[in-house]
């Protein structure tokens, strides 16, 4: 067939849900009521919901008729055997282990093999996984390639391991401190930036010399599988699938939580070779989230799950998808915006402290922006900056801004239409022709961990 240049929805859409469209004076009092913090606005306040792709995703057809087909037995469901033989299928591992999400299955993953003093390396560990580790008394280590810290650099893999760093962290530390190494593919940090095969491999290699296990994170396993395609030459005329099972067969197993490239609304999985480990594995299962052939899900959950992870392979789809935040990203640049170079996987980060250079950090620009996104158009988005991660010094209790501030869009999958990121775009830019009127924020009140949930605000 001929190669037109727009890369259409490969879907036609059967079910909607209603957006209200909402005036820009019932959107400020909503500000008002919510105290200037949009985790607080209602749902039916938000006219596209830009907040996460976490379990934001629509389903096709097909899995809502795997919901119907969902087998609700307690022990030996139906429903976990096709979920069981289509994650060995995809995946190639001997033991999958159901959880409610992905923090479940790192949490069992971390507290079976970690003691306390140890240490997992990781490309970059995603805030959950890194919160599990710690739990346990381990060290959290991040080892991105310089590249991956640079938001302007175009690098094609910018999720990549520094493997020397990797190599002195294990002669430094000691192998026997170290009871697997992690990658997160894609890195979630800048917006999911792929890993190459390469690089995993390498990863493999060194391990290996030391007898450690990997483990992947493997959330966006088909997009990252996608961008090797697009971007490993090697791998340009090989089928998503065949990558997706050679990127996994460097590991031992894998910690997925099924709410991304899963394409479902809950759900995760814990997958491993190892069956001893999977053992343990599975006694923690049983105490914390249910038997072995549900783990803390419905029947249906595992049913959908099966669906899309087939589904998610679709290389129509990665295009579309892939497609979506490219468009998104390099438009957002073309109207004046600086953000994180190249577009990752599933959202588009701003650097809001150039773009809007007149608020100091500690004003909270990726916060402003944010607010105003939503005032003039009804758009949520999320700052991951230092409302996110400031920290007030103990010693002299003023507060330390974070290395970067960014404002995420992310993007639910199969949810949003080609116009509604138009309208995004528009939005944007009638707020960067206003962006001296701007202003920061103060926070009024606060709790003392995880404050962007729930803090107060005012405009200053
Ligand atoms: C979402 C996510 C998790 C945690 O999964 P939940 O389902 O939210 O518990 C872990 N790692 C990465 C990379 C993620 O994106």
């Amino acid at each position: 067939m001929k190669k037109f240049r727009t890369v259409i929805e490969p879907f036609i859409i059967k079910s909607v849900d209603p957006i209200k469209m909402t005036s820009e004076k019932e959107r400020v009092n909503a500000l008002e009521k919510a105290r200037y913090n949009l985790f607080k606005i209602p749902a039916h306040m938000i006219l596209i919901d830009l907040l996460t792709d976490s379990g934001t995703g629509a389903m096709s057809s097909e899995q809502w008729a795997g919901i119907m087909r969902g087998d609700e037995s307690y022990a030996g469901s139906a429903s976990f055997e096709r979920l069981e033989k289509t994650a060995q299928e995809l995946f190639g591992f001997k033991n999958i282990i159901p959880t409610h999400q992905g923090r479940a299955a790192e949490r069992i993953l971390f507290s079976t093999i970690c003691k306390e003093g140890d240490i997992i390396p990781n490309n970059t560990h995603f805030d959950t996984t890194r919160a599990n580790v710690e739990s346990q008394g381990a060290l959290a280590i991040d080892l991105v390639i310089p590249e991956g810290l640079d938001p302007s650099n175009t690098h094609p893999f910018k999720g990549n391991m520094d493997i020397i760093k990797l190599e002195e962290l294990i002669k430094n530390k000691g192998k026997e401190n170290i009871p697997i190494c992690l990658l997160t593919i894609t890195n979630n940090s800048g917006g999911g930036q792929p890993v190459s095969m390469e690089n995993i491999r390498s990863v493999r290699k060194v391990l290996d010399l030391h007898g450690i296990p990997l483990y992947l994170d493997a959330c966006r396993f088909a997009e990252n599988a996608y961008f090797i395609k697009l971007r490993e030459p090697k791998y340009k005329d090989t089928d998503v699938k065949d990558i997706v099972l050679e990127m996994m067969s460097y590991a031992e197993g894998c910690t997925i939580s099924a709410k991304k490239d899963g394409l479902v609304n809950i759900g995760g999985l814990l997958c491993t070779n190892n069956d001893s480990l999977a053992k343990k594995e599975k006694d923690l299962l049983i105490l914390t989230e249910g038997y072995p052939t549900y783990g803390g899900l419905a029947g249906r959950d595992l049913d959908a799950m099966s669906v899309g992870m087939k589904e998610v392979m679709d290389e129509d789809y990665l295009q579309y998808r892939l497609a979506q935040a490219k468009y998104l990203g390099e438009h957002l640049m073309s109207i004046g915006y600086d953000t994180i170079q190249p577009p990752g996987g599933h959202a588009i980060y701003i650097d809001a402290k150039s773009t809007l250079d007149h608020i100091p950090p500690l004003e909270f620009p990726g916060h402003a922006l944010a607010i105003e996104l939503y005032k003039t158009g009804g758009i949520r988005s999320c700052e991951i900056g230092t409302v996110m991660f400031g920290k007030i010094d103990k010693v002299t209790g003023k507060e330390i801004p974070a290395k970067m501030e960014l404002l995420r869009l992310a993007l639910p999958r199969r949810t949003h239409t080609q116009s509604h990121i138009d309208y995004v775009l528009e939005v944007a830019k009638d707020v960067l022709d206003r962006k001296k009127n701007i202003k920061g924020l103060r926070i009024i009140d606060q709790p003392k961990t995880l404050r962007h949930f729930t803090a107060s605000f005012q405009l200053l």
